[in-house]
């Protein structure tokens, strides 16, 4: 049976080390369901804290830098990702968008981060501004052609890419994009990814959706946007409705 996954991206949170324990404990031990891959990326500082070893959890990097090492102060890089124990990483969400980073950036941490091993989820979505304008769809063409510009020998030997469909005015906003507008984006982002990746041998491509998920909301996004899981982030850091989310799919 197809697994959906769930991605918890914990952004700056919490603030230490026993918390995020604590966190990836009640989590762990509120799983009831073996439909989902349960992935969570927390803070970088905190990824050899937690026990993720035999706890059925993945992690991941909430971002990663396009080099492997050398003289780049603060930067974490997929090598270092990869030896801490992640098998993903989060690439081109919209806050660090918001902070300068741009698309040509986001190809090199792709093609980096592809050929340490690890699986990207490249984060893709419009703005409140062209969705108004009735530009969504043109400006995710756009991120995903110049994301995924040149990638194909790299990602020639994943079996899978996965790509999270978050427009930026749902995320933690409390504004979850409507079900219709998710499987229509859904089926959009399929279709442009294949188009550019061409006939290259990745044999899946995952679409997700991300933007104010919560537990009253979450299934129907799988079911009725027909989308191949979620990534969480505001109810991700609350254990209880976390677990909900995991448990409602
Ligand atoms: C996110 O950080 O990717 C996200 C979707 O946040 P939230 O669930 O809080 O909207």
């Amino acid at each position: 049976m197809k697994k959906n996954i769930i991605i918890a991206n914990w952004k700056c949170n919490p603030e230490t080390q026993e918390e995020a324990k604590r966190l990836f404990e009640e989590i762990k031990n509120g799983i009831e369901n073996s439909n989902t891959e349960v992935i969570i990326c927390p803070p970088v500082i905190f990824l050899t804290a937690v026990s993720f070893k035999e706890s059925g959890i993945k992690i991941g990097g909430q971002d990663c830098f396009w080099e492997n090492k050398g003289a780049f102060t603060g930067q974490i890089s997929p090598s270092m990702l990869k030896d801490a124990g992640c098998e993903y990483v989060i690439i081109g969400h919209s806050e660090r968008r918001k902070i300068g980073e741009t698309d040509e950036e986001i190809n090199k941490k792709l093609k980096v981060a592809l050929n340490a091993g690890l699986k990207p989820i490249l984060c893709v979505g419009e703005g409140s501004e062209e969705r108004e304008k009735n530009q969504a769809h043109d400006t995710v063409k756009k991120q995903l052609e110049n994301a995924l510009s040149n990638i194909e020998s790299v990602i020639k030997n994943s079996d899978s890419f996965i790509i999270a469909y978050e427009p930026v005015w749902a995320i933690g906003s409390g504004n979850p994009c409507s079900f219709e507008e998710a499987e229509d984006m859904s089926i959009f982002i399929q279709k442009t990814a294949r188009e550019l990746l061409g006939v290259s041998p990745v044999r899946k491509i995952i679409v997700i959706y991300g933007g104010s998920v919560d537990e009253s909301n979450a299934k129907d996004y799988i079911t009725k946007s027909k989308m191949e899981g979620l990534l969480v982030g505001g109810a991700s850091i609350n254990s209880e409705k976390f677990i909900k989310i995991i448990n409602s799919i």
